[in-house]
């Protein structure tokens, strides 16, 4: 067996030991003589595994008391609809920042509850930096101010964390949550998709300030409201059973294998590095989005010529390194770099660059 560079932004991969213990563990868990995807979610083994992985996700998040954490499904978009339904209120405005094709799609979502203020918006120039604090008026009466911290499609990340005041921010965290260490407490909630830095595809975590929750727009379904899910400890109805199993091996590698979020934010730091510092030596390759805004996670470059661009996805992919094209909007390569992905990964796709620039 070979395992390729997957450079995929999301499903994406995971790291090679938590792939290998759960292989090890597939078919029977313990000795409870089942697998877990098998168990019942109030079963005793299960109960320990989600209760062991919320436990860990807030040590190494140093989640404060008063946070909730909650393991739900429907992914971030379903987000994009429950963050209004709860936090807006009645007749209720809300202050979004739109710094991307994800966090548009949320605005547009509150919409539908209330109203919404673009506050500042880098779509001017095809999302390809972050808006800067003196730019961005923030409504005093707004509910909420809401931002999404790392851009997937366009490889930008905020720079700054936005000072709201005393209105709460909440951030869709999907692309870069664990990557880093992040002051819990200057947020009023976060959530995340799991599928790009921290399980497969089909859990979703909200981390929120518990008094947030209890106040939803009249018709909200029982299923999103979090209050629901704060009342049950997030097992309402059936939970993503092997997506929470699965977080808790890769919260347990990142723990104990990687050294916790301050190591993990240095390596990272250090494979962005070795791709930023080839991209703007290259004279072939250019990546767009300005350096102050520039992702960690996911790095996106182009060569100017879209047929030159997909002759080297195509070259690339025969070389191992997988799912190197652009987001299907934007044209273009994008290497997504999460936690799992190794510094020779990154090593490797810069060597290909740099033998490919030699050879056009
Ligand atoms: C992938 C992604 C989403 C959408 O996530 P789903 O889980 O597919 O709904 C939303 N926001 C960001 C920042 C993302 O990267």
């Amino acid at each position: 067996m070979s395992r390729v560079y997957n450079f995929s932004a999301g499903p994406s991969t995971l790291p090679e030991p938590v792939l290998r213990r759960a292989a090890a563990e597939l078919v029977e868990y313990g000795s409870s003589g089942q697998s877990v995807m098998e168990m019942s979610h109030r079963s005793p083994e299960f109960e320990a595994i989600a209760a062991e992985c919320e436990e860990r996700l807030r040590r190494v998040m140093s989640i404060p008391d008063g946070y909730k954490v909650l393991f739900l499904q429907g992914g971030a978009s379903t987000q994009f609809a429950m963050v209004p339904m709860n936090l807006m209120g009645e007749n209720g405005s809300a202050d979004y920042i739109v710094t991307g094709q994800f966090a548009e799609k949320a605005a547009k979502e509150a919409q539908k509850y209330g109203t919404v203020n673009i506050v500042a918006s880098s779509k001017d120039k095809t999302f390809s930096y972050i808006p800067e604090p003196k730019d961005i008026k923030f409504n005093a009466d707004a509910r909420y101010v809401h931002i999404c911290q790392n851009n997937t499609i366009y490889g930008s990340r905020y720079p700054y964390l936005p000072d709201t005041g005393s209105v709460p921010l909440v951030a869709d965290l999907s692309s870069c949550i664990l990557s880093e260490p992040v002051d819990v407490s200057k947020y009023a909630l976060i959530y995340a998709g799991a599928q790009k830095n921290v399980a497969p595809a089909g859990l979703t975590i909200v981390i929120l300030r518990e008094e947030l929750a209890g106040n939803p727009l009249p018709g909200t379904p029982t299923m999103l409201d979090y209050s629901t899910h704060i009342k049950s400890d997030s097992m309402y109805n059936t939970p993503p059973c092997w997506c929470i199993y699965i977080c808790n091996l890769v919260l347990d590698w990142l723990e104990n294998d990687i050294g916790g979020l301050a190591a993990m934010k240095e390596y990272n730091e250090s494979k962005a590095q070795i791709l930023y510092d080839y991209l703007d030596s290259s004279k072939l390759f250019k990546a767009p989005v300005v350096p102050n805004s520039r992702s960690m996670m996911n790095v996106t470059f182009v060569t100017g010529d879209p047929a030159l661009d997909k002759e080297f996805v195509a070259e690339a992919t025969k070389q191992g390194l997988r799912n190197i094209k652009g987001h299907r909007s934007v044209g273009g390569m994008r290497a997504s770099i999460y936690n799992a992905m190794p510094k020779a990964g990154v090593e490797a796709l810069v060597k290909f660059m740099d033998e490919f620039e030699k050879n056009h």
